[in-house]
């Protein structure tokens, strides 16, 4: 049974951890995070983005696909199934569809506009037992063809949207999705402490986990971070894996073809990458 992400991030807020969220792109995706979150035993969030909804035949098909295969595959640890960077409208698709949690992301409205907006769904997510995510100060990079500037937020903006009742917040502090350029100038901590100071216990979200340094990571974990999303890193260990076992010909010995075989080794770099974040972010056993 999927939950919502409350208590497992106020959990983590409270021991000094982080939960990942992974974004998921298909079923061997969705697998290889469900498994090694019951083999590490260690609380997950699936993110979906718009574009991998579509791409999975819409937020309905994914959440019977999350909802049955936590059944089938006997998995025990939390499991919230969340909208990433959801718009107003995909918001009430997947509360439809099933999702147990939601991101609102009304960083490209006015303040009043997103606090008017996120505060509509704050109730509706209250009735429904959901757990609703809204962003401050857009983050940088491109996610399906949103493309923010990687500003700091502002923390009295930020103490404001918290104090609407939200249940996690993401603040830009200088992180940027996808890959991070050479010149990237690191994330601000003093936006980040000032962030923490202003909102107390929220659980904070730090998205475009993917290239980050692991000591800035701790660091962000340390000044309050208790959700890091992860999507970029699993692509490219899934497409790495999979472009060398095509390079050495494997798909052309045997049966190396069937699509179970084709797979398996980016399935077993995305376990292995999530693994390897999970470790980073100390929600091994935390479940
Ligand atoms: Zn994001």
């Amino acid at each position: 049974m999927l939950v919502n992400a409350k208590e497992m991030l106020t959990k983590a807020k409270a021991g000094k951890y982080a939960v990942g969220q992974f974004n998921i792109n298909n079923l061997e995706w969705t697998k290889a995070v469900l498994e090694t979150a019951q083999e590490l035993n260690s609380p997950v969030i699936l993110g979906v983005s718009a574009g991998a909804g579509k791409y999975m035949c819409g937020f309905k098909t994914v959440a019977a696909m999350v909802d049955a295969m936590v059944e089938s595959l006997g998995i025990t640890v939390p499991v919230a199934l969340h909208l990433d960077h959801g718009t107003y409208e995909d918001c009430y698709k997947c509360i439809e569809a099933g999702f147990s949690s939601i991101m609102f992301d009304g960083s490209h409205y006015p303040i009043e506009e997103n606090i008017a907006k996120t505060q509509e769904l704050i109730d509706v997510c209250a009735q429904k037992g959901l757990s609703l995510e809204a962003e401050v100060g857009s983050i940088g990079g491109e996610e399906d063809g949103v493309v923010g500037m990687g500003e700091c937020a502002d923390p009295d903006e930020c103490k404001m949207i918290a104090d609407l009742g939200v249940t996690m917040l993401a603040a830009g502090i200088g992180n940027i999705h996808g890959k991070y350029p050479e010149n990237w100038a690191g994330l601000s901590f003093e936006t980040l402490d000032a962030i923490q100071q202003k909102t107390g216990e929220m659980p904070l979200v730090l998205h475009g986990g993917t290239g980050i340094p692991e000591d800035m990571i701790k660091k962000a974990i340390s000044l309050g971070v208790a959700k890091i999303n992860v999507n970029t890193e699993c692509q490219i260990s899934f497409a790495a894996a999979v472009r060398k076992y095509v390079e050495e010909g494997k798909d052309l010995q045997g049966k190396g073809f069937d699509p179970r075989k084709l797979l398996a080794p980016g399935t077993q770099a995305i376990k292995d990458t999530v693994k390897e974040k999970m470790e980073l972010f100390g929600s091994v056993g935390k479940a």
